[in-house]
């Protein structure tokens, strides 16, 4: 059993009951079982099941996105968005049972086709920062291609994926098609490894348990995507409207508390506007509402946990911040998890402010001389996830665009993630790409199949 903590209050929220090995193999199992009946529904009856999955979690978004107010001390505006992307994304990929066609290749002597076959159980692994759309993420394709999924949500932030498992078969998904197992990563998450009928870890989470994955995929040589952490760019020329700019910087670093992978927490501003550039950051950061997440106006709710509050302070602490935002300090949200929005100004291209995943609040700002010295700055990292880029020059923007190693990135904008365009991390920020009109392919593997007309 491990008890919830309200981030917002720092009070026990619920009880919720962790699953043992045993438990997870027993559900693994199921999966397993219920694997060839899955596969054999046809396309068209599989896409109608999404597409009622769907329509069920549409009529219970607000009771998901309140869960997830409670439970993760997300602002409410974001809970409802997360919550209405697992409806998305179902509808989305509720589209590709009837698509997900082979190949027909000329041969010689007969007919040579090739076929998209389901991989068999899939385990998601979901880290605590988006609870809902990256499970949606994961199982969507998955179902959609045929598999049978297993999904561990975060020790903390289960509540969400448990309504989920339970409103899919309320919509009619079979016993044993998407089964979500609360429990902890060194026991639940390790069965998904080591059990040989998960044939896929789809794992979102942070770089060092991503490797451990990895490593531990490659004894029964299961397949793996991999979402890990980020330390992106947010590279701002001289000749953009600076204020615009910087009034778009503390979102794109601080959403979600800065509890993001694509936060943009690295802002390379162009010398000769740097100073100006910050003016206009402190006016943006000093009106950021960092209140109450159930309340309609919060800009930003807490952290998640008094653990990642330590760490998060462990960083700003250390660093020289320039600019630091405010935090409920009235009863009973004075004992949650709050830090302030802050500005940090590196020492050098080495702080640790600078180079590490803080995963809060904290944005460091560094200038950089020209389009160069930015991509140079900019690479300086073993991570690659997304990064934007603020110019008026076409040209520039495609140059920088295509020298800066990330996965995703966004010109003149913060946008990084639609669940119709791929979304996956270059270097250490993973392997695979999630979403997009090719992600159920990476839950299947290629037949080629040879009948000869002899
Ligand atoms: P984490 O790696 O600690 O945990 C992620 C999940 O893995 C949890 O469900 C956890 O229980 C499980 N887990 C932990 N140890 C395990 C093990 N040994 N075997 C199997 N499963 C195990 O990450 P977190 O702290 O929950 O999330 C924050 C991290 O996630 C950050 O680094 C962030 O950048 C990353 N993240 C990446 C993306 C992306 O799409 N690239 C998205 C969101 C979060």
């Amino acid at each position: 059993m491990s008890t919830l903590i309200s981030p917002v209050t720092g009070t026990a929220l619920q009880d919720v009951r962790l699953a043992s090995a045993a438990e997870a193999d027993a559900a693994i199992e199921a999966a397993h079982a219920a694997f060839p009946a899955w596969r054999a529904v046809s396309p068209g009856d599989r896409a109608r099941l999404l597409r009622r999955f769907a329509a069920v979690v549409d009529e219970h978004l607000e009771e998901l996105a309140q869960l997830e107010v409670r439970n993760a001390g997300h602002t409410v505006g974001n809970a409802r968005w997360e919550a209405g992307n697992v409806r998305d994304v179902l509808n989305y990929f509720s589209g590709s049972p009837e698509r997900l066609s082979g190949r027909q290749i000329p041969v010689a002597g007969g007919l040579d086709v090739t076929f998209y076959e389901p991989l068999g159980v899939v385990g998601v692994i979901v880290p605590w920062n988006f609870p809902m759309p990256i499970a949606g993420w994961g199982f969507a394709p998955a179902l959609a291609a045929g598999n049978t999924v297993v999904l561990k949500p975060a020790e903390v932030t289960p509540l969400t994926a448990i309504r989920l498992g339970e409103l899919a078969l309320e919509a009619g998904l079979p016993e044993g098609v998407f089964t979500v197992i609360p429990g902890k990563g060194s026991v639940v998450g390790q069965r998904f490894v080591g059990h040989p009928a998960v044939r896929k870890i789809c794992f979102t989470g942070s770089t060092a348990v991503g490797k451990q994955i990895m490593a531990g995929a490659a004894d029964q040589l299961k397949r793996v995507t991999l979402e890990l952490g980020g330390k992106s760019a947010n590279i701002v020329f001289d000749d953009v409207d600076l204020e615009a700019a910087a009034a778009a910087a503390p979102g794109a670093a601080f959403d979600n508390a800065g509890q993001d992978c694509c936060a943009r927490s690295r802002v390379l501003v162009q010398a000769s506007v740097y100073e100006r550039f910050l003016g206009h950051l402190e006016t943006a950061v000093s009106a950021i509402a960092v209140r109450d997440p159930a309340d309609a106006t919060s800009d930003m709710g807490p952290l998640i946990s008094s653990g990642q509050l330590a760490a998060v302070r462990r960083y700003s602490d250390a660093a020289d911040i320039a600019v630091r935002g405010s935090v409920p300090t009235d009863d009973p949200l004075s004992s949650g998890f709050w830090h302030p929005p802050m500005v940090a100004l590196p020492r050098s291209p080495r702080d640790p402010v600078w180079t590490e995943e803080i995963f809060g609040p904290v944005l460091s700002v560094l200038p950089f001389t020209d389009e160069a010295d930015a991509i140079r700055l900019a690479n300086d990292t073993e991570y690659g996830l997304s990064g934007s880029i603020f110019t008026r020059d076409v040209g520039r923007a495609l140059r920088v665009a295509r020298a800066v190693e990330a996965g995703n990135l966004s010109v003149n904008s913060h946008s990084s993630v639609r669940y119709w365009t791929p979304f996956g991390g270059f270097k250490q920020s993973g392997i695979g790409r999630e979403l997009g009109p090719d992600a159920p392919h990476s839950f299947t593997d290629v037949k080629n199949v040879f009948l000869s007309s002899e």
